[in-house]
């Protein structure tokens, strides 16, 4: 990209001198908006970035979604579109543990309806202060069900405990009957890919599954936040995206990298 736009400049320029006596006035503005894009080289230039594409990929139980200028607001009831022991036994997606964790341990919570709705940023940029991530919802997975992070209420607590509650979708409910997914959320990446385009942090920047080109990615490859700019699949170009790993932060580290919009439950 640094690459391209640099003979790109340089064909302007040349092109600028030949054509200048002509229309010099108009020709001065023409350069000037070259050097401007030139001397931003970053290939994730955030004001490239729009995430609108994404939306047509969100498919869920209770899910819609609408934009409203440079936002994109979601309604979400917040359930899984999977099977689960902690649906209630009445439910058609009820189903037993049938996942490979010999020490699951069912908690005494169930899944019930949520009103949640998060307004998210469509041009997503890098913030200047990083915000932590809190407890509760901090992102949207494409089937409804909300992101948590790395921790445990109500003090930050490691997942420890928590772990062992994760149904085979690797999901279970809050306290509160919230559904959520802390860690890889097995439906989707067993459906889309573990490669895949997996949903939203609420800054607006893209979580996708553990593994990239083939190749598990590591809490290594990732920033503090838990992300790096790369190509996916739906941003040839390159854009800053999370990802989810096997291990602590799983999906976010140390806050959001851009803004978050509101989430209201
Ligand atoms: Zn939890
Ligand atoms: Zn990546």
């Amino acid at each position: 990209m640094k690459y391209y736009l640099k003979l790109s400049f340089t064909f302007l320029l040349a092109f600028v001198f030949m054509t200048s006596c002509s229309d010099s006035s108009s020709n001065d503005e023409v350069l000037e908006e070259v050097v401007d894009d030139v001397t931003d080289d970053d290939a994730t230039n955030d004001d490239d970035i729009d995430i609108t594409g994404l939306l047509a990929l969100f498919d869920g139980t209770g899910l819609s979604y609408e934009i409203s200028g440079e936002y994109v607001i979601f309604t979400t009831i917040d359930v899984p579109n999977h099977g689960s022991p902690y649906w209630d036994q009445s439910n058609e997606l009820f189903e037993a543990y049938n996942g490979t964790n010999a020490d699951f341990n069912l908690n005494p919570n169930s899944i019930e309806e949520q009103n949640i709705v998060f307004t998210i940023p469509l041009k997503p940029v890098a913030a200047d202060t990083n915000e932590p991530t809190r407890l509760g919802p901090i992102g949207i997975s494409r089937n409804g069900v909300v992101f948590f992070n790395q921790y445990a209420g109500p003090n930050n607590q490691p997942l420890t405990a928590e772990v062992n509650s994760f149904d085979q979708g690797a999901g279970h409910p809050t306290g509160t009957d919230t559904y959520h997914y802390h860690v890889e959320p097995l439906f989707l990446t067993t459906t889309f890919g573990s490669d895949a385009f997996l949903g939203l942090l609420a800054d607006g920047f893209p979580v996708y599954g553990p593994v990239e080109n083939n190749e598990a990615v590591t809490n290594d490859d990732l920033d503090d936040f838990h992300g790096h700019t790369n190509a996916t699949a739906e941003f040839p170009s390159g854009i800053y995206h999370y990802h989810i790993t096997d291990a602590d932060p799983y999906l976010n580290g140390n806050g959001y990298y851009g803004t978050p919009g509101n989430i209201s439950q």
